[in-house]
């Protein structure tokens, strides 16, 4: 299985996931044009991609969704709820390429995928783990807090792409309208470095090793500032970093690192 951060961000969020020949883009924030574009930096072509799932319908998750499936053979898989928000953009023929998912697990090729609810300000909001042949990947972006059943889920990921939004002393001073920080700060929000740090020392103690910090922002936060509030909160809790417990992050303007589990060549 192969897995990796197209990009992420305010401005657009996208991963690709990759097991036994089949090609999931994880939301498609960005424009088809810069989607083909970071695809072709890791080697892989819009035209093999199978399927386009969504967390949620703000546009930095769906912005390239319906002109991708207009011009490529990938279906797209979202909640009803999200569908009924972009309806009018969908053109009747590719209609049926869309399928409606829940909160219920399904099969994508050998891949189980299971959606799970978040907390956020959207018609709805989907976190998602993906199990390959024993290997468990997760994403929980977009989320104001971490419902507990969605820990129990994701709880023995190897991998987990977890949001590190702001720093909550950056976001009180930035520029933001007082009313966009309440929002981004309350539990339909987003999660600050010291929420994801909990999450990530609780997610520790349940065996995920590599985390990957993610919708990181750029206005009232700093690459720098999620990373050594995760990694004190994990040194605090007795872990040795680059040792047992690897933090890496998801970057705005380009792809991240590349994650292998099983056989390479897969
Ligand atoms: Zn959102
Ligand atoms: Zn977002």
């Amino acid at each position: 299985m192969r897995v990796i951060n197209l990009g992420s961000g305010s401005k657009g969020n996208s991963s690709f996931i990759q097991a036994g020949g089949f090609r999931i883009l994880l939301d498609i924030g960005f424009t088809v044009k810069e989607t083909e574009r970071r695809l072709e930096l890791i080697n892989e072509k819009a035209e093999d991609i199978d399927a386009i799932l969504i967390t949620h319908e703000h546009s930095d998750h769906i912005k390239g969704f319906v002109n991708f499936l207009k011009k490529y053979k990938a279906r797209g898989y979202a909640h009803a709820s999200v569908i009924e928000e972009i309806k009018d953009t969908i053109p009747e023929e590719i209609k049926d390429k869309i399928s409606i998912i829940n909160d219920y697990s399904f099969g994508l090729a050998d891949i189980r995928v299971t959606p799970f609810v978040l907390p956020h300000d959207s018609s709805s909001c989907l976190g998602y783990m993906f199990e390959y042949k024993g290997k468990k990947v997760s994403f929980a972006t977009d989320l104001g807090y971490l419902p507990r059943q969605a820990f129990e889920l994701i709880r023995g990921s190897a991998l987990v792409y977890i949001e590190s939004n702001h720093d909550k002393k950056m976001l009180m001073n930035c520029q933001y309208p007082y009313i966009i920080k309440k929002r981004i700060a309350g539990d339909s929000g987003h999660l600050s470095n010291e929420q994801a740090s909990q999450i990530v020392v609780d997610l520790a103690r349940f065996g995920t090793k590599y985390f990957v910090l993610s919708h990181i922002s750029e206005n009232s936060n700093t690459l720098e500032q999620a990373y050594v509030t995760n990694a004190r909160a994990l040194e605090d809790a007795g872990y040795q970093l680059e040792k047992d417990i690897f933090i890496r992050y998801s970057r705005q303007d380009r792809p991240g690192n590349n994650f292998y589990f099983g056989e390479e060549n897969e």
